[in-house]
């Protein structure tokens, strides 16, 4: 598929892109009203603000440019992901909470080759207070499962019309850690598990951003991605967090890091303020990828924003 060439006549149109738009409907209300039905609470996103994700030094980090405009004579960054408000929301406000939240991350254009990035899409991005891994694997694997179930039952024939055969999860998913999968597959691990599974994976310990829970005597880092079966790919990243201060504000200035961005949390740190959480955010266009089985992440947007690649529209 040429994703270059963009006809909106034909793609809007298009029974597929419906049958695609109609399976993403199912999906978000099934995962929505899994959530409400656990107590969460809905947050709207924001957009603007002067913290975002630094995004460094995720393995996975390729920003090709940082988008900061002024607004009211002060500086402030689009949203690259929600993490530093979650925490602080999780922390005064509810204790469980999500929200459907866009993020503008102008990946290198190179990437509109993987067929897994966008530079505007968004998560399923949530955060619960005092929560651990576990209790974070078991609600994905539980609101997953039910997300492709519901989409098997009430959307049978757009499934039948991409030629879509979708396996019903088995849960637990297999968990495995980063440094065995690299031993055994090299740096490629995550395509290499991706293809060979039939069902999700977790992968845990990955040395990345600041905010996630790294414990300092042994190495480990109490965090995880969700790969998906097929060759799709990481669907989802998360963590325990840090709430310390101190050593939020060393891990800070290890990756060389504006303090003055994360000024707020680190001062409700410093007061004792930032409860412990676990969270994590799921990719929303990668994970209807997946369940309507497409070559190119950009086929699930009406308005693909395929790095690179600027439509009229
Ligand atoms: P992250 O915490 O950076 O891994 O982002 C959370 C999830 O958002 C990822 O696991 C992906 O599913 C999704 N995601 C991240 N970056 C992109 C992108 N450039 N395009 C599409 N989805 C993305
Ligand atoms: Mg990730």
């Amino acid at each position: 598929m040429d994703m270059q060439v963009v006809n909106l006549t034909d793609r809007l149109g298009n029974s597929k892109m419906m049958s695609i738009l109609r399976i993403q409907t199912c999906l978000l209300k099934s995962m929505v009203d899994y959530l409400l039905s656990r107590g969460f609470v809905w947050i709207l996103p924001i957009m603007l603000a002067k913290s975002t994700d630094p995004l460094w030094p995720d393995p996975s980090y390729s920003i090709e440019k940082r988008v900061e405009v002024e607004i009211y004579g002060v500086k402030v960054k689009t949203m690259q992901s929600m993490i530093v408000h979650k925490r602080v929301l999780v922390s005064l406000g509810p204790e469980k909470i999500f929200i459907l939240s866009p993020n503008i991350r102008i990946e290198n254009r190179d990437r509109h080759a993987t067929g897994r990035h966008l530079y505007e899409f968004t998560q399923l991005d949530l955060e619960v207070a005092y929560a651990k891994m576990n209790d974070i694997f078991r609600l994905f694997e539980e609101m997953i499962k039910k997300a492709v179930e519901d989409v098997k039952k009430e959307r049978r024939e757009d499934l039948e019309l991409l030629e879509r055969d979708l396996k019903i999860p088995s849960t637990p998913f297999r968990v495995y850690k980063r440094g065995e999968l690299e031993e055994k597959y090299g740096a490629n691990w995550e395509e290499i598990i991706s293809i060979e599974s039939v069902d999700p994976v977790w992968v845990t310990d990955i040395p990345r951003q600041f905010y996630d829970y790294e414990d300092l005597e042994t190495g480990e880092w109490r965090n995880y991605d969700l790969i998906l079966p097929e060759g799709h790919g990481e669907v989802l990243s998360g963590g325990e967090r840090e709430y310390e201060y101190e050593k939020m504000l060393a891990k800070i200035r290890r990756d060389n890091l504006n303090i003055e961005d994360f000024k707020a949390i680190l001062e409700l740190a410093r007061r004792g303020l930032l409860r412990p959480s676990a969270g994590a955010g799921l990719g929303v266009e990668r994970f209807v990828k997946y369940v309507c089985g497409l070559k190119h992440i950009g086929e699930v947007q009406p308005f693909p924003r395929i790095p690179g690649q600027v439509i009229d529209l």
